[in-house]
């Protein structure tokens, strides 16, 4: 028994038409202008609706022990929501701990989604140091299936790597053809603005956005950019959110290096004002990077319109208010950083990018499923 979808408009990165699909089992087996139901075909009558491939979402953070904690959403009750969104498949980040083998680190990820995933899913695995170890495990990850590889120039004293680390793995990225990724603030002036701000008695969530302000984004994707230029790798930079940002992508390509930017819909659809007037709510938007203003919404929009960010994924990295972002209660340097969206990705940005005229229905179906495919494969 196939299914054959009938009568929809298919929307691709680079096509609109008319067309009939039919699916065996998991798999598309047939696109063509029309396709005759046999007897047992289950028969969707696709008309006047629109078809776009499944969504990817390769930025996301389920069952991840950070800050403390471990992420609110497991890999049964995230994926539950990325079905029902539309996301049918994603990639989530497996994060060793200091000293701990890559290969343990992935054995450890599986399980957590073994049997609990409602969608495919894949992983990318965090370089937290580099070393000799390190550099030797790596060939096997990537015969493994395990190409992407994430350094965060952020979060000094946990999983920041220095310069020197970062440049080991892109090294060791062109040696075996992987892809490296980075979250782009510079944790040094992180570290030092919330040390600054605590010892002044400011620790209310307002100063985590203080602490994070966007020329440290800009500072890490230029040192990144060059960085990567050296190395002769591409670079994929995860959750862009400013301008201070994108001008440092967009000088990398125009100098024709492969820069891939990805940001979210949190960046685009809500702003920094949330951090004010709100008391300790405002622990909910704490992330990093931290909510931009309403310009910077508008940026963001026109670089996905005009190519300069890639990706759009969600950063999903689930914290209930009551018991775990309340741990900041007495400071913002212990809210655990991060907001949900892996079940609404899909609705928000046709809703607010689609419906509203900033993007288009091809630009839509490019940034949500064909590039991430083509990126992370
Ligand atoms: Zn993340």
């Amino acid at each position: 028994m196939a299914l054959i979808i009938k009568n929809g408009t298919i929307y691709t990165a680079s096509d609109s038409y008319k067309a009939d699909i039919r699916v065996d089992g998991e798999k598309i087996t047939q696109i063509a202008d029309k396709i005759t139901a046999g007897k047992s075909d289950e028969v969707i009558d696709a008309s006047g609706l629109e078809i776009y491939p499944g969504a990817i979402d390769v930025h996301t953070h389920l069952d991840m022990p950070f800050m403390g904690t471990v992420t609110a959403d497991d890999f049964e009750s995230g994926t539950i929501a990325a079905a029902c969104g539309g996301t049918t498949s994603f990639v989530d980040f497996a994060i060793p701990a200091k000293g701990q083998a890559l290969r343990e680190t992935v054995k450890i990820w599986h399980k957590k989604a073994e049997g609990k995933s409602a969608v495919d899913y894949g992983f990318h695995i965090a370089i937290v140091e580099y070393n000799e170890r390190v550099a030797s495990e790596i060939p096997a990850m990537i015969e493994d299936g395990i190409t992407s590889f994430k350094c965060f120039l952020a979060y000094k004293g946990s999983l920041m790597v220095t310069d020197g680390e970062f440049i080991g793995a892109l090294d060791l990225a062109k040696k075996h053809g992987a892809l490296v990724s980075i979250h782009a603030e510079n944790g040094e002036m992180l570290a030092y603005l919330a040390n600054k701000f605590t010892a002044e008695g400011k620790t209310g969530p307002e100063y985590h956005e203080a602490s994070h302000p966007a020329m440290a984004e800009g500072e890490a994707v230029h040192r990144g950019a060059v960085l990567a230029r050296m190395a002769g790798v591409p670079l994929y930079i995860v959750h862009t959110s400013c301008k201070e940002a994108l001008d440092e992508i967009k000088v990398a390509m125009a100098d024709q290096q492969v820069i891939f930017s990805e940001t979210c819909p949190q960046y685009l659809l809500l702003s920094n004002k949330l951090y004010h007037g709100n008391g300790f709510e405002a622990a909910k938007w704490v992330m990093s990077p931290p909510l931009r203003d309403e310009e910077n919404n508008q940026i963001m929009w026109n670089a996905v319109r005009d190519g300069f960010v890639k990706v759009i994924a969600t950063d999903h990295c689930s914290f209930n208010f009551k018991g775990q972002k309340e741990a900041g209660l007495s400071s913002f340097a212990k809210i655990p950083n991060g907001a949900p969206g892996i079940g609404d990705r899909v609705n928000l940005i046709y809703s607010h990018g689609v419906a509203k005229g900033k993007i288009s229905k091809n630009k839509f179906a490019e940034v949500m499923s064909t590039n991430p495919a083509k990126i992370f494969g």
